[in-house]
This record gives structure tokens, C-alpha cells and sequence, in this order.
């Protein structure tokens, strides 16, 4: 079996379990924990970080693709860190988010991808943790010309290293799209590249259209918030595309982020189960209670983000 590179070293694939599609275990946005460390409250943040990540793991989710790119600030030490103290598999990303810093504005895209490549194969910052996914984001708008820059580093990357894509996009423009062109256009190999955030659109056409040219969905951020889908319209969506055929193509998650405590600021309320559970109890029992099989629940879960890192059939 394929290995996949975690931020405590590579598992067996068959290891990965219950697996989440778009998780964070820390995020704060750009430099900000960095640069101002001072405003953050360190201890509560990874004592919370560490409680959710257990309570996750009890709740059986063994395994999480964590998609924090370095301009959503992102820290493998403390992930590392967390995942030793709960047991749960963290996949970390090399990429960029939708802050692309201003110095990959005119770097060459090869360039871009050694960077990327570098992250992949050797490790991030100066670990020797390897990322075991490419993150890219495109938004409201759609694809600006720097985040096009990205797009077209992370497939060459892709390319020379099978290292998998897991992209944000904005689903209510249909963002996607533009995605799937520019990577067919880099000749990058569909079949290694997630189109993230697609519970965010209920078009079933649209999101149809993506997987006929070869990629993968995470069907994530349930349960919703203000102004996009609710997690009933999400497993309104899930359904409609498994009934259509397409479970063997589908991943669920939250894209959930334990919160960063700030220094001087209450404790998040430990009474409230973690967000990473949503999916699992409320999500899925709804889903089982419409008739979808529990191998099919498995397959989303459990197969897929598999073959989705791994590669395997
Ligand atoms: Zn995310």
C-alpha cells in the first residue's frame, strides 16, 4: 500500500481511517502569529486545540487533511504538537491560500513550483515534515492573476511530484470551473485534484460538471453559515450526487479551526461538542436515515480521501 506523508511522518495508507477533506488545527490569518505573539494566549490555544483534536478522535475520526497554507499562518510544529498529543493523522499542505504574498506576483511559475516540490519532498520550513497535499484558493470574483500564478505552480508540482491538489473555491460563481480549465490547460492529472468547498453550491448540474472532467469534491464547511447552504441543503446535495452515481468521488468535512485563544480573552466554552464531529453525528445518521447505505458513508469517509492521497485504486 501507498504512503501518505502526515506531519508526525508517512503512514500506511490503510492507517488513515475516518478521514475529514478540509480541516485547519490552527489558523491565524497571514503572519499574525508570527509577527505578534504576544496576542496570543499560546497555552489555552493548544490546551483547546489538543481537546477537540481528542474529543474528534473519540468520536472516531482518525484522520484530517489540515489546508492551512503559510498566508493563513501556518505553524507544523504546533500541529505536530497537537496530533502527538491526540493521536489524530494530520495531513499538512504546502500551497497558498488567497493572500498570494507579493513576491510570487512575478516569480516564475517553475519557480513557484520548486517551491512547492520543496515542501513535498524534503519538508517545510527547516523540518523535515513534508506536506502531503497542495492547497490553492480562488474566491469571489473568481481566478485573479496572481492566483492563477498559483494554480499553475501547484499542477506543475502536482506533476512532478503525484502530490494531490485540494483547491478552495467559490462555489456561487462557479469558480470551479475556471480551476478544472487552467489545470487541464498545465496538463495536470485530474484524477489527483479535489475541488474544495463544492457543498457551498446547491447546483447538482454544476457540480456534476466537475466531476465529469475527472477531479474529486470535498463536500465540506457543514454545517453552513449565514448566507450559504445549511447542512440540510449540503446532504440535500450529497444525496442527489450519490443517487446520480458519484459517491466514489466525494469527501465530507467541516472546515473547522479550533479557535485561536487571544491573550486576555475567555476560554472557548469546553461544553459544546467539537465542530469536527458535525459531519459524523448530525450529518451522517440524517443521510443513513434517507436511505444512503453505511458503505457508501464509508466509502465518502474512508476510500476516497484514501485514494485521494495515495493514489491507489
Ligand atoms: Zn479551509
Amino acid at each position: 500500500m501507498a504512503t501518505v506523508q502526515t506531519v508526525l511522518g508517512p503512514i500506511d495508507g490503510s492507517e488513515l481511517g475516518v478521514t475529514l477533506s478540509h480541516e485547519h488545527v490552527l489558523v491565524s490569518m497571514g503572519n499574525d502569529a508570527k509577527a505578534y505573539p504576544w496576542r496570543f494566549d499560546w497555552e489555552a490555544t493548544r490546551a483547546n486545540a489538543i481537546r477537540e483534536l481528542k474529543e474528534a478522535k473519540a468520536g472516531g475520526v482518525d484522520s484530517l487533511i489540515d489546508l492551512t497554507t503559510p498566508d493563513l499562518g501556518r505553524d507544523v510544529r504546533f500541529i505536530a504538537d497537537v496530533a502527538r498529543e491526540s493521536g489524530v493523522h494530520v495531513v499538512v499542505a504546502t500551497g497558498i491560500w488567497r493572500d498570494v504574498p507579493r513576491s510570487f506576483w512575478t516569480r516564475d511559475l517553475d519557480e513557484i513550483a520548486d517551491i512547492f516540490v520543496r515542501e513535498i519532498e524534503v519538508g517545510i520550513e527547516d523540518t523535515k515534515i513534508r506536506a502531503g497535499a497542495i492547497k490553492v484558493a480562488n474566491d469571489m470574483g473568481g481566478v485573479s492573476p496572481e492566483g492563477e500564478r498559483i494554480l499553475r505552480g501547484a499542477a506543475r508540482a502536482l506533476k512532478r511530484t503525484g502530490c494531490p491538489i485540494s483547491t478552495h473555491h467559490w462555489a456561487p460563481e462557479e469558480v470551479g470551473r475556471r480551476q478544472v480549465e487552467i489545470f487541464q490547460e498545465e496538463g495536470a492529472p485530474m484524477d489527483r485534484i479535489c475541488i474544495g468547498h463544492s457543498a457551498d453550491s446547491t447546483d447538482v448540474g454544476y457540480l456534476e460538471e466537475l466531476l465529469e472532467a475527472g477531479v474529486w469534491l470535498s463536500m465540506d464547511r457543514y454545517p453552513g453559515s449565514a448566507g450559504r447552504p445549511n447542512w440540510e441543503q449540503r446532504n440535500a446535495t450529497v444525496k442527489a450526487l450519490i443517487d446520480r452515481g458519484w459517491a466514489h468521488r466525494l469527501m465530507l468535512g467541516h472546515d473547522y479551526a479550533p479557535a485561536a485563544v487571544l491573550a486576555g480573552q475567555p476560554q472557548p466554552p469546553t461544553n459544546q461538542p467539537t465542530r469536527y464531529l458535525f459531519v459524523s453525528t448530525v450529518a451522517v445518521p440524517a443521510l443513513l436515515a434517507q436511505g444512503v447505505p453505511q458503505e457508501t458513508i464509508d466509502l465518502m469517509l474512508r476510500d476516497v480521501p484514501r485514494r485521494f492521497l495515495t493514489g491507489e485504486e
